[in-house]
């Protein structure tokens, strides 16, 4: 199990995580498998996006923001319900095949960390199944 420790910058942002988790399983010396990475907070999110237009994010977080505005009231005792929302709607977790020490990726996909609550530390978790 490979843990990254990301420091997020801002409330809400996505941050492209492809080449930290590429370098961490190419570090475990791993050829072919199944890639799982696997964020354990309640107010991030880890998810497959877009990843050559910075503007698509901008898109994205504002739909989130529509479908749950920081602004609404909310029964939840903490100020942060709408990250809460926007974390559950997006997951916590992908899986992604790896192939001749190589992500099979899709040619724009790239794994993505998404910040709801920030800024805070990260804490990230690789975890290969060989095969
Ligand atoms: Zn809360």
């Amino acid at each position: 199990m490979i843990e990254l420790k990301i420091d997020t910058k801002h409330t809400s942002e996505m941050i492209d995580l492809t080449e930290k988790v590429n370098e961490a399983v190419i570090k475990e010396g791993v050829k072919s498998g199944l890639v799982t990475v696997f964020v354990p907070h309640t107010t991030a999110s880890i998810i497959l996006f877009e990843n050559i237009d910075p503007q698509l994010r901008r898109d994205f977080l504002e739909a989130l923001g529509r479908i749950a505005p920081a602004s609404q009231p909310y029964h939840h005792q903490g100020e942060n319900a709408a990250a809460h929302i926007k974390s559950a709607l997006c997951g916590a977790r992908v899986v992604v095949p790896m192939e001749n020490a190589k992500l099979q990726l899709g040619r724009w996909q790239g794994i993505f960390l998404c910040e709801f609550d920030g800024p805070r530390e990260r804490t990230v978790v690789v975890q290969v199944v060989h095969g």
